[in-house]
């Protein structure tokens, strides 16, 4: 074993926090020696933590309309062959209903930049939930707003805000996404989302174009200075409707063990296995719990529009990724040891 390489993950598990250059060298020299040590290590965290409870969230993607062009993503304005749906605030409202039965008591809504989303529209929906289950969590995932945007919706109830940044280089950025879209932007909204007082959580696609190990070295320190309450990591995926049709799919493995580096940076961080890990690796979640993540978001959208949301190239919208699978979750988590709870989930700060 390289000394150097046990220096460094000694120094992380002890402290939680590295130089820029120390993570990359982490990233670069990764063995699967190295990656059991961190793992084992991640997973004590966690255990000492949540022990061995995993959250679940409901999650509700309420439109796949947007203004944004984000290059990778399928459901980016200028994929003409996206077939484009909106839910009423009736339908969003029977899926909680639905989530609520079914034992969620926190609720995703997430979408694309729809504009048809005013403030005015979205506070009635937070607060018709937030009445109707004042004892469940709202997070709202629907991009980029007005600080005072995210003030009402704060005011409104909403609990939690998902923002991932995508990476922490303002050049990888600008590969990522069109020219209106900024990198300085999207850090401003994450730092506003903090200061109003939302559980915040960033984050970032593993295995993206254009990414250099430099790139995630940064975005693991940004994780560690910006102390998210939340962070979505998961494979990039291509999809075939976007110009990144022909680069392929970030690595699994690589995933999993930033999940346990972000674990040991942040030990009471919620930390999801992603659909995306999922869906790169039949598998990908339970290996994801196993290496330090604590949360699931099962799939709580009405079927009728679930194959719409299409993010990336078969992304899973069945078996255990839905909402209505739940007990097969339970099942499969009970199988590696862990136990799915019915609680708002939130983050538990010491
Ligand atoms: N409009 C919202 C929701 C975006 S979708 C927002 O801007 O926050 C949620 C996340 O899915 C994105 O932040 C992105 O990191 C991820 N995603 C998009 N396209 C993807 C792809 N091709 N592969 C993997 N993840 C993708």
């Amino acid at each position: 074993m390289n000394e150097n390489l046990l220096k460094i993950a000694e120094k992380l598990i002890s402290t939680g926090s590295l130089s820029t250059t120390e993570y990359e060298f982490l990233i670069d020299n990764r063995n699967t020696e190295i990656a059991e040590i961190l793992k084992n290590e991640a997973v004590k965290k966690r255990k000492e933590v949540y022990g061995n409870t995993v959250f679940i969230r409901g999650l509700i993607e309420i439109s796949n309309i947007c203004k944004n062009d984000c290059l990778y993503c399928g459901i980016r304005a200028s994929n003409k062959s996206c077939d484009r749906y909106r839910l009423t605030k009736e339908e969003i409202l029977s899926c909680c209903d639905e989530g609520y039965s079914l034992g969620f008591r926190t609720f995703v809504m997430q979408g694309g930049e729809d504009l048809h989303f005013t403030d005015e529209i979205l506070v009635d929906i937070v607060k018709s939930i937030k009445e109707k289950y004042p004892d469940c969590a709202v997070t709202l995932s629907l991009g980029e707003r007005s600080r005072e945007s995210y003030q009402k919706l704060y005011d409104a109830g909403a609990d939690r805000y998902l923002l991932r940044h995508e990476t922490a280089d303002e050049e990888h950025y600008s590969k990522l996404h069109p020219n209106k879209m900024s990198y300085k932007t999207r850090m401003e909204c994450l730092k506003n989302l903090k200061e109003i007082g939302y559980q915040t959580g960033c984050g970032f696609m593993v295995g993206s174009p254009y990414q250099t190990t430099e790139n995630l070295a940064k975005d693991l320190k940004f994780i560690e200075e910006f102390s998210p309450e939340m962070c979505g990591i998961g494979p990039f995926i291509p999809h075939v409707a976007t110009e990144f049709r022909d680069f392929s799919s970030g690595d699994v493995e690589l995933t999993c063990y930033l999940l346990s580096i972000i674990r040991l940076i942040k030990p009471t961080i919620l930390l999801p296995a992603t659909t995306a890990l999922g869906t790169a690796e039949q598998g990908g979640r339970e290996k994801g719990i196993l290496c330090g993540a604590n949360v699931i978001m099962p799939n709580l959208s009405p079927h009728s529009v679930r194959k719409k949301y299409e993010l990336y190239n078969n992304k899973l919208i069945s078996g255990n990724e839905s909402a209505q699978e739940i007990e097969n979750l339970k099942n499969s988590m009970k199988n590696i040891g862990y136990e799915i709870v019915t609680d708002r989930g939130d983050i538990k700060e010491n």
